[in-house]
Parts: structure tokens; sequence; C-alpha cells
């Protein structure tokens, strides 16, 4: 059946009698409604209204190999022509499942070869507490099961998910904790580490970890996990030495170390994975997102030959979705990683497209007075937003600041992403030098108009 098309209005008015949306204000919206995207190519999406806007945020951080690629629509038609659906439970498998694998080890770290599928990154990360756990149940430490995570880290939104993040709006949407969550404090120089070199900052923060091992007790504590670079907190980029340290000192006190690459991963860093970009040696590894480029959920966990072997001795693994490793899905990961592959797509940020971005951005930084700093890497990156430079005082929440500067860039013609008081952007790896030159213009002129208004 054809797609129905409606106008604006028509949308809005069914968007708002049906459709509770994630992580929205619907009550914000009254008498304006949602913006409704109705096609995508390249690195552009457009809206109901006709109006074509650059996607600053490849969707949500996730259609890395940008919009229309026919490769991953004719893989999905080919599999679902031949085999729409089948599981992958009680001995079964498809071949797109057994070629994923195939594909995936390819590009992962090379102890990094075993792999559970999921339908989200969520799905992953409660997979990653499920065989933590069992992982220490098998290794005859049952009480290892407290999971040590990061403030603004976010790692989903099933109750697990959530209470592994560092996200107190949504802890308070539950009220409090799941019990064996524990959260250290995130790195960000910019706003803490005065008086310390870079390289003494992420020492500092690193060693919040040991304190916290030792204040719950080494024999209690699974793993602890981070996103190479936190993302959807605010794009904070580790300190040098931060990751080493991590790592030291969880191989100390026996304590898994887990990587949420679902962001990070699939070249966002300049790496296919931010571990390589950081020297990280996960045991645990989800991934999602740019898995797939978006084009259909899929995602899972990446296990360590070492985790692996493990958990193997442990028999059948009492855990699984329906569409865990959905045909359709694999199909389309498989060409996605492919078509990453033979475009180069990852070498291109690292070498080419992300030092100019980069490079754009610094100087919008340099020439504007209420830009504080650019963070991350690669093609991942914030624009702090500050109210007075030299005193690096940054806008409160009741100025939004950043809410405003989101609105008035989409209007514009750009989506950037409002993250407290920072812009972030995470486009397509496929955006071009003159992409990259329109969103740094027009990411300025949202940053003029809000500087009118707050500065
Ligand atoms: N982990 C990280 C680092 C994420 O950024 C996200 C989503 O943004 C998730 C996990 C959750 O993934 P999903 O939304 O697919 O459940």
């Amino acid at each position: 059946m054809a797609q129905t098309f409606r106008s604006t209005q028509d949308y809005r008015a069914l968007d708002v009698a049906h459709h509770v949306h994630p992580f929205t204000d619907q009550k914000a919206l009254a008498g304006k409604g949602v913006r409704v995207i109705t096609r995508a190519e390249g690195a552009y999406v457009w809206d109901s209204d006709g109006n074509k806007i650059l996607d600053g945020m490849a969707g949500l951080w996730c259609v890395n190999v940008g919009y229309g690629r026919k490769e991953l629509v004719d893989a999905a038609t080919q599999q679902l022509q031949t085999l729409p659906y089948y599981n992958s439970f009680f001995q079964t498998s498809t071949p797109s499942q057994i070629e994923l694998g195939k594909v995936l080890a390819e590009v992962t770290p090379p102890s990094l070869k075993h792999f559970f599928y999921t339908n989200s990154g969520s799905e992953a990360n409660d997979t990653v507490i499920r065989l933590a756990r069992h992982y220490w149940r098998v290794k005859g430490k049952p009480t290892k099961r407290t999971f040590i995570a990061r403030n603004l880290g976010y790692h989903g939104s099933t109750l697990a998910a959530v209470s592994l993040g560092g996200m107190s709006h949504m802890h308070a949407l539950d009220g409090q904790l799941l019990p064996e969550f524990a959260h250290i404090a995130h790195p960000h120089y910019y706003t803490q580490g005065a008086g310390l070199t870079l390289e003494e900052y992420g020492l500092k923060m690193a060693r919040l970890l040991e304190e916290k091992i030792l204040e719950l007790g080494a024999d209690n504590v699974a793993a602890f996990i981070g996103e190479p670079v936190q993302g959807a907190g605010g794009v904070y980029e580790p300190p040098p030495g931060y990751w080493a340290e991590i790592q030291r000192i969880c191989r100390k006190y026996d304590v898994l170390v887990v990587a949420d690459e679902v962001i990070c991963g699939f070249g966002r860093t300049g790496q296919w994975f931010g571990s390589q970009t950081y020297g990280i040696d996960p045991d645990l590894m989800p991934m999602a997102k740019g898995l797939s480029s978006g084009y259909l959920p899929i995602a899972g966990v990446a296990i360590h030959d070492r985790i692996w072997k493990e958990i193997n001795e442990g028999g059948a693994l009492a855990h699984g979705y329906t569409y865990s490793g959905h045909p359709a899905s694999c199909a389309v990961a498989i060409a996605n990683i492919q078509l990453m592959r033979s475009e180069g797509l990852v070498e291109r940020v690292r070498e080419e497209i992300a030092p100019y971005f980069r490079k754009s951005l610094q100087e919008l930084a340099a020439s504007h007075p209420i830009v504080g700093e650019i963070r991350g890497v690669g093609l991942i990156a914030a624009i702090q937003l500050v109210k007075h430079k030299p005193t690096r005082e940054i806008f409160t929440t009741q100025d939004d600041a950043a809410n405003f500067c989101r609105d008035v860039a989409a209007n514009n013609g750009l989506i950037m992403r409002a993250v407290y008081q920072s812009m972030v952007l995470s486009p397509p790896l496929i955006i071009t030098k003159a992409q990259v030159d329109e969103l740094t213009e027009k990411a300025r002129k949202a940053l003029d108009e809000t500087a009118k208004k707050f500065g």
C-alpha cells in the first residue's frame, strides 16, 4: 500500500491525538506540533512543508552511511522476499545471521569475535549485565554483581539500562535506581580541570573508579561501563591516560571492562570502534546504531574470547529476543559494513573529513563570544555555550539558550541537538566539505541569534 501523504496540519493533529513520544514534553508542543520528516537523501532530510534540512545528527547518531543508500534497501528487500523471519533460538540459524558474524569479525578488535544480537542498544546493555553476572557465577564468584558507570553516561531506556546510565532526570521517572548500580563522576576538563594538566586530571578522574571499587568491595563489583566518548550526556572525550588508568584499575581488582560503542562504533571516532581510538581492550562491547546505519533495528554485544570461553562452559544461555539477529536486519548490517569498507568511510573520517570538521568548529569557537569550547573527536562534537567566556560561566538551564539555538538552527535548515547547555553534532560520515561549510555557517547564524537574546 502506498504511503498516505497528508498536510502538515493533518499530520500534527493525528500525532497529538495518538502518538506518545520519547523524551518530548508534549504539552510544550501545544499549538505548534511536531516537525514531520517525510523523506531523506544523503546528508539531508525534508519535512512535510518541503523544507530541506542538513541533518547534523545523522538521525539519532546512527545514519552513518547517509540516507537513500540503495545497497541497504536492496539487501532488506531481497532478504524479506527470501526469508522474512526465522529465529536463532534452539539450535537454528539463518544465512544472514551467520554471514553477519563473519563480516563483523573482520572489523572488530582482534579478540572480540563472538556476537550476541539484540534489537536495540538498550537491550544490548541489558544483555551485558546478564552476561557479566553469569560470567562471574560460572567463575565461582557469584557476589560480583554491581556495575559501576558514570554520571551523564547514557546506556538506554530499559529498566536496567536506565539504572546503568547516569542521567538523573531518567532516574527520577522511576523514583529510584535498581540495586547494584553505582556511579562515579565523568571527566570534563574545561569546567573541572583548573590547576591540573590534562593528564593529571585524567588520572584523578579515573582513580574515582578505584575509590568506588574499594567502597563497594571488589568482591561485589562485576564491571565498569563507559562510552569511549560520552555521547548523549553532552560529548565528553576522555582526557589522555584516562582509559589506560581505568583498565589498570579494572584488571587489578578483577572487574570487567565494558566499552559501550553504541554511538562510537562504526567509524564515528575515525576508527571502526572508539575502543581502537583510545586503546581500550573491552571484555564486552555493546554496539548498535551504525551497525545498520539505522536502516533497520539491530544491535548486539561483542564478547571477548576469554569471557566467551567461560560463558560457553556455563551451558545454555537463558537469554534472547524473538528478533535476535532478525534476518532482514542482519542482511542490512552486512550491506552497511560492506559499503563502509568499499567506500573507505572510516579512513575518510579519520584522514579527511573529521580534521576539516574539527578545524571549522575550532575557528567558529575562537571567534564566537558565547562558545566556550569544542569537545569530541572524529565526527562527534559538542559546542559548549557560555554566558561569560573569560570565566567559563555556563548558561543555566533556566536560560534555555541551547534549546533556543537548536530551534533557530532547525528553522534555518540545520539539525543540531541541545544537550544541557551544549549544541551537539554527529553528522553522517558521508558529509562533504561543502556540507561542513554549510553546517558551520548555519550553526554560526543560530549562535549569533542566541548571543543576541541571551548574551
Ligand atoms: N548506549 C549508548 C551509548 C547510546 O547512545 C544509546 C542510545 O542513544 C543506547 C545505549 C541505547 O540504544 P537504543 O536507543 O538503541 O536502545
